[in-house]
């Protein structure tokens, strides 16, 4: 059980002029699919950095299940994160990239081995247990990092762009992955895409970033008929 909760996020980076995120709010439900979409450098990078606890925010809360994590230092928040540009430990197998964060927490082993085993079952990784990053394809690093988000089974998942650096087949691919881990789990997400078909498939919701403030949240249907204004039409609305 998680919610996330923004309660008028501001975000104003040290010598710029205007915030990035200009009193933001948004609730991500519990076991919600939400995702965050809005041109190159509206901030949506920002907001998941701020919820995950990498930025403290200028002004405004954020709140998990209720309570205010503005002052939780990011390890103890629950929360994992996956990046674009997937960040996999070089020098570790994937079983030592998957089993890390367990390691950190002090589960105990045989636990951390079942754990490891189980996300690896899920995501396909069996046969590369023993390989290193550098011996595996795009796909498949972009798998290690998923299950090294998912294997700690965390509140809330945060993902940035993840399928950006995959080739469109791929990308088909693991969304139809994502879509089923997500129907499995049922974890809070919160899923940052600039690709519209992305957000149409997997969004219980979408909310629509731009100019500091979000457009517009609702479900694809209401977005794609009924876009608040030009920008979020343009974006994913209808061309009617
Ligand atoms: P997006 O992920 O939507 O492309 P980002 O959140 O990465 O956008 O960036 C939003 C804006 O904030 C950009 O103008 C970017 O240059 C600026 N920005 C991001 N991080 C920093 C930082 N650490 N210091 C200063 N400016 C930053
Ligand atoms: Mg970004």
């Amino acid at each position: 059980m998680a919610t996330v909760s923004i309660d008028r996020l501001t975000k104003t980076f040290p010598h710029a002029t205007r915030p990035v995120l200009d009193h933001v709010s948004l609730e991500v439900a519990d076991g919600e699919f939400l995702v965050l979409v809005g041109p190159s450098g509206c901030g949506k990078s920002t907001l998941l950095r701020l919820i995950a606890g990498l930025e403290d925010p200028t002004d405004g809360t954020i709140s998990i299940d209720g309570a205010v994590v503005n002052d939780t230092p990011p390890k103890l928040r629950d929360i994992a994160m996956v990046f674009q540009n997937y960040a996999l430990y070089p020098h570790m197998t994937v079983t030592e990239n998957l089993g890390f964060s367990l390691r950190m927490s002090h589960t105990p082993h045989d636990r951390a081995r079942e754990q490891v085993d189980e996300v690896a079952h899920v995501l396909a990784l069996e046969t590369l247990l023993d390989r290193k990053p550098a011996a595996l394809s795009g796909g498949q690093r972009q798998r290690v990092a998923m299950g090294r988000a998912m294997v700690r089974h965390p509140k809330v998942l945060l993902m940035d762009e993840p399928l950006s650096n995959l080739d469109a087949k791929l990308r088909v691919a693991m969304r139809g992955e994502l879509m089923r881990l997500h129907q499995r789990d049922a974890t809070t997400t919160l899923y940052v895409t600039h690709d519209q078909v992305e957000a149409m498939t997997l969004g219980d919701r979408i909310a629509v970033l731009h100019d500091g403030r979000i457009q517009q949240v609702g479900t694809p249907q209401e977005l794609y008929h009924h876009p608040v204004n030009v920008f979020v039409a343009g974006f994913i609305g209808s061309p009617a």
